[in-house]
């Protein structure tokens, strides 16, 4: 256990930045010598990185020698440690070992890599994410440049977009599955939106509207849903709710009644939420479940 005085301590010394690349969020305390090799939680033995980098760093298992390395120069001297670990894979032996490594994805290896040497940083990544959720022009856009990426990112399958399709949609605007640990399917729906999700207008029209929503979620539980890949027909199980906006706080108790009156589980993805999963896909880190 890391005490709470030793972490404010080490997140002070380190500027409240990743030791590597300089990210402010979300920071993680990282062993320098493991625990299993005998590595303790005494402070000299922590440094701090990202999320990202410290996937990375027990991926391809960065040595202790060179994560103090990392940790003194950015500590001491203010420089960021990602020549350390560029220079460390700069060994081409090294380099050979690592690409044939089945644990690691080259795809996003190399992502990871162009990441530390172009010195952008996982901050400069959310702002850029969040500028291109911002200007995305129609739900056609948000479904095709940022949801089908995010959705294939963690690994759901037959992922269907039906948009505009009309009578099959029936509220659904992508469907998509996964199997669970007993190799049960489990059916999603996306009911996605371009704009904030509010309960205010007056104009019938407005898809952001909480009642359409509503509507559009009650919608697509209720028809079976047809699905061509598995060539069966199945109910939804889990509606998602998406938009590239905010949810009001009124919205958003209105969804709360209508899961506990249902018996329903929704999940929730707004803006933020779509960036930071839009960033943690193009730097390559490992996928969790966000559901
Ligand atoms: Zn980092």
């Amino acid at each position: 256990m890391i005490g709470i005085k030793t972490r404010e301590f080490l997140l002070e010394q380190s500027r409240h930045k990743c030791s590597i690349c300089g990210t402010r969020f979300p920071l993680e305390l990282t062993h320098i010598t493991r625990k299993f090799e005998g590595g303790t939680d005494a402070a000299d033995n922590i440094v701090v990185l990202c999320a990202v980098c410290h996937d990375w760093v027990d991926r391809i298992n960065i040595p202790p020698h060179i994560l103090s390395e990392v940790k003194k120069a950015w500590v001491d001297q203010a420089i960021l440690g990602r020549e350390h670990i560029i220079w460390w894979l700069s060994d081409k032996d090294r380099n050979t070992r690592l690409r044939t490594a089945s644990v690691i994805s080259q795809n996003s290896f190399a992502q990871w890599i162009e990441f530390i040497s172009t010195k952008r940083t996982f901050d400069d990544e959310l702002l850029r994410a969040r500028a291109e959720i911002q200007a995305l022009k129609s739900e056609d856009e948000l479904i095709h440049y940022v949801l089908r990426p995010i959705f294939e990112f963690l690994a759901f399958e037959g992922i269907t977009v039906l948009h505009h399709s009309g009578a099959p949609e029936h509220g659904k605007d992508m469907v998509f599955y996964q199997r669970d640990n007993l190799n049960t399917f489990i059916f999603y729906a996306v009911i996605a939106c371009n704009t904030k999700i509010h309960t205010t207008s007056s104009k019938t029209s407005d898809s952001g509207h909480y009642n359409k929503i509503i509507d559009q979620v009650s919608k697509c539980y209720l028809e079976p849903w047809r699905d061509n890949n598995l060539k069966r027909e199945a109910y939804i199980d889990k509606a998602i709710v998406v938009t590239s906006s905010t949810i009001v706080d009124v919205a958003m108790m209105y969804f709360r009644r209508w899961e506990e009156k249902e018996r329903r589980h929704l999940v929730f993805l707004d803006g933020e939420r779509l960036a930071s999963l839009l960033v943690q896909l193009r730097l390559g880190k490992e996928r969790e479940n966000v559901f």
